[in-house]
Formats: C-alpha cells, structure tokens, sequence
C-alpha cells in the first residue's frame, strides 16, 4: 500500500498487481488506445479484439464460454443486472427468495423489488451463517421469479453450499443467481459443475482494476436489461466498454487461474496463524463457518471494544483492517449489518466485530506483526471501556 501502512483488507479491494497494470498501460497510452470495441477501423477492431481476449480469459476462470459472460461496472452493477434483469424478464411471477445474509447490492436490488410489490421471502441462516437446502426447497412457489444466494459472504467469509442450492432450484424450473464476487479468484468456481443461472464477479477482488465486473449468464436463460442505449454485450449492457479496465480485468482472471492453488495454500496458512493468535486472547471468538470458509477470511468478535475504535487504533498503529458488521461502509450510517444479527447473534456483537483479511502477497512477518498490534490494541482499548469487565 502506497501509505506503507500493511494492508489486511482484501474483502474491501485488492492492490492492483503490477503484472495487470504493465498489461493496461498500452491501452490508456499509446499505439494501443482510444479505439471504440464498436468501430469497424483498425483501432476499433484493436479494442474489440482485446475485449474478446479479456472475456475468453474471465469465462476460463469460472468455466463458462466466452459469450456467457456480460461485462459490466462491476460486482454491484452484476448484482442488479440478475435480480433486476431474471425478475424482468418473467413479469408474471412475484416472488423472491433471497438469503438474509446478502450484499448490499442484492439485497438493495431485492428491496426495490419489493418496493414495486413483490413479495420476498428472506431465506435465514445457521449460526454458522449458511442457509439450508430444505428451506430453500420449501420456499420456492410457482411464482417465484429467481432465488439470490451469496457463493461466500463478504462479512464473515462463510461458503455456501451452492450446488445443492442451485440444484434444488434447477429441479423446479427456477432462475439461480450467484454472487461469487468474494469467492471466484479466491476458490474454484466452476459453472459447468454448479447450475447456477446466473453469477456475478469483480475484477477488484482479484488484483484487477476497480470498477469492472461481469455477470455469467447461462446459455437459455432469460434476461431482460436494465440499460439501454447501443445495444453493446449481447444488448444485455450498453454502453462502450472499458477497454483498459477489461484488458486488467482479463490479465487478473488469468494470473488467478494460473496461482489459484499457490494462492489458497499461502492464504489458508495465514488465516491460521491470524486466528489462532487472536483467539488466545480472552473473549474474542471466531465468526463464520470454521472450516468452510474464504481462505483469506478471519472474523473476529472481541467482547468489549467496539469496533471502529479497534479500526482506527490499529490503523494509527500501521494496520489497515476491516470493521466486520457495524457502519459496513462509510455511508451506512451507524446502523448494525444483517449478517451477524441473521446468524443469532446481538446487536452488540455486531458493533465489536473486525475482519482481517489476507491477500496474495501478505508476509507471514506482516501477520506475526499484526498479532502484537492486536493484543496491545484490544488490552488498551478495554482498559479504556467502562463496560468491559476485567
Ligand atoms: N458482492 C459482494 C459479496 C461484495 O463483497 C462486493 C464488494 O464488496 C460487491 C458485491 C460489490 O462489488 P463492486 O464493489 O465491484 O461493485
């Protein structure tokens, strides 16, 4: 990070790797940019020809073909483009189902949905935050329009089990969204095997660009768009694409792939070492299913600290981290996130929990050094508190 503070916030973004920018540059400067993907001259034919490149690359990430994937704005904009999109494109069928543990850019999309009269049956969850295949199966209707399951939460890294999901759904005749933004680059996904309708990823979950994504649309499935304008991806996305962010999409795609078993190996590793070391200290417990999880994930609620204090102590100490359910983002408010409060726990719990989050290139040095920062962060704080009981 360029403020040389370590960064343990990878579910927040992921740096930009090098290797991705180098295969950007010819496209923001120089022989290979400016060209519209849409025009019939050389240049144009240059930037179609990359955007091509770019999509084959982000399909072999997720097993898809190339003409499955839709390029969008990124994870939010895929999000909305399914729920919107599947729900538009069967306008007789009034119903949702949706897991209570959802991104905001699910959730949000379902919101507007129900603000426009469909009803929504919030799907809850297990202490270890993942929703059950039966109640799945009992809330689906004739009239149930698409069901909406996170592949990995953002918040406390737990993994559904998807296939089941997706097939309880398939076997009904009912659409299947995804989100995998958290999961694909992360753990093999794997559309050919999973029956998802539809999945959405982000190029900057994978040390891609900001601000690109791409929604698999399964070969058959009905879609309607929410933009118009070009007719641009298939019709299902217009607008001139980003080209350059594509091309570091596409290069980051590919280099995930390719370190995909390096990369679990080295995180999972981490993780370990991070969550055996804070849960030593007294009353911090480890959020999210212990075992299936983001390799890169560990949630942590620590009894007496709130935590964005926690956050910010430990920033001024050289550590970036997430908070891990109150205020999700500065624009949230003060309000406590649905994720802890669907797996049972208080509200209170939700305001003391922080993720930290490995990447790629995360030292074991780095979380050795942060496992001081934390102990001294959490004693100092609780000294501080008048409710912590010592
Ligand atoms: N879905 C999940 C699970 C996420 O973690 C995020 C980003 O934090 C998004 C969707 C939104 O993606 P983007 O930031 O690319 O819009």
């Amino acid at each position: 990070m360029t403020d040389g503070s370590v960064y343990l916030d990878h579910a927040a973004t992921t740096p930009l790797d090098r290797r991705v920018l180098e295969a950007m540059l010819p496209y923001l400067q120089g022989a290979l940019a400016g060209g519209n993907p849409s025009s019939l001259h050389g240049p144009g034919a240059a930037a179609r020809e990359a955007v091509e490149e770019a999509r084959a690359s982000v399909a072999g990430l997720i097993g898809a073909s190339p003409q499955e994937i839709v390029f969008t704005s990124g994870g939010t904009e895929a999000d909305n483009l399914a729920v919107l999109g599947l729900a538009a494109a069967d306008p007789g069928k009034k119903h949702v189902a949706v897991s209570a543990v959802e991104h905001a850019a699910v959730r949000g999309a379902v919101e507007h949905l129900e603000s426009r009269g469909y009803e929504v049956t919030r799907l809850g969850v297990d202490t270890d935050g993942r929703v059950s295949p039966e109640d799945l199966a009992d809330a689906l209707r004739p009239d149930t329009a698409l069901v909406a399951v996170m592949w990995a939460n953002n918040e406390v890294g737990t993994v559904q089990r998807v296939a089941e999901l997706a097939g309880r759904c398939r076997e009904r005749g009912v659409p299947f969204h995804a989100d995998a933004v958290q999961a694909a680059g992360r753990l093999p996904v794997d559309v050919s095997r999973v029956p998802v309708s539809t999945l959405a990823i982000s190029s900057h979950k994978l040390y891609g660009p900001q601000g690109v994504g791409a929604l698999y649309v399964r070969g058959g499935v009905k879609l309607a768009p929410i933009l118009f304008g070009g007719g641009q991806e298939g019709g299902f996305r217009s607008g001139t694409e980003n080209v350059a962010g594509l091309v570091g999409f596409g290069a980051a795609a590919r280099h995930a792939m390719e370190e995909m078993d390096d990369r679990i190996r080295h995180e999972e590793g981490l993780r370990e070492t991070l969550a055996s070391g804070a849960l030593r200290l007294p009353g911090v417990r480890l959020n999210g299913h212990r075992n299936e999880r983001l390799s890169n994930n560990v949630h942590l609620s620590v009894d007496g600290v709130e935590a964005e204090s926690l956050v910010l102590f430990l920033d001024a100490m050289g550590y970036a981290v997430g908070s891990g359910s109150a205020c999700a983002s500065s624009t949230a408010g003060h309000k406590a996130s649905p994720v802890l409060l669907a797996m049972g726990r208080g509200e209170d719990e939700a305001f003391n929990a922080v993720r930290i989050s490995v990447g790629k290139d995360t030292t074991r040095e780095e979380v050795e050094g942060f496992l001081g920062a934390f102990s001294t962060a959490v004693s100092r704080l609780r000294e501080l508190s008048p409710l912590y009981i010592h």
